[in-house]
């Protein structure tokens, strides 16, 4: 299974986790996801998202600390920089964010 794959599955584990956790459905829990990992930095972000109606601060605590403690124990091997970052590269696919820079090489 090469690493994007496996990213991917990772990735599907936490939003169906965020749904039956947080109650919502998939869609919702997958755009909540990507509220938590975007960061703002993506071209995506940028230029579409308010079209959508998609706001990346609008999260509250108890939404953030869900899905934190959710990536933290579905990536567990990794740092959570990281791991937004590697999330953010599923859920927007051609819009990367730049790496985080402890990590970068
Ligand atoms: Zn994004």
């Amino acid at each position: 299974m090469s690493g994007l794959e496996s990213d991917r599955n990772k990735v599907n584990k936490i939003i169906v986790h965020i749904s039956e956790d947080g109650g919502v459905s998939r869609s919702e829990a997958r755009r909540t996801l990507h509220k938590y990992v975007c960061e703002g930095k993506c071209d995506w972000y940028k230029t579409k998202s308010k079209k959508e109606g998609f706001d990346r601060t609008d999260l509250t605590k108890r939404q953030r600390r869900l899905v934190e403690d959710i990536i933290k124990q579905v990536m567990k091997d990794s740092e959570i920089d990281d791991a937004k970052w590697r999330i953010h590269n599923i859920l927007c696919p051609g819009h990367p964010r730049p790496r985080p820079k402890r990590t970068q090489i």
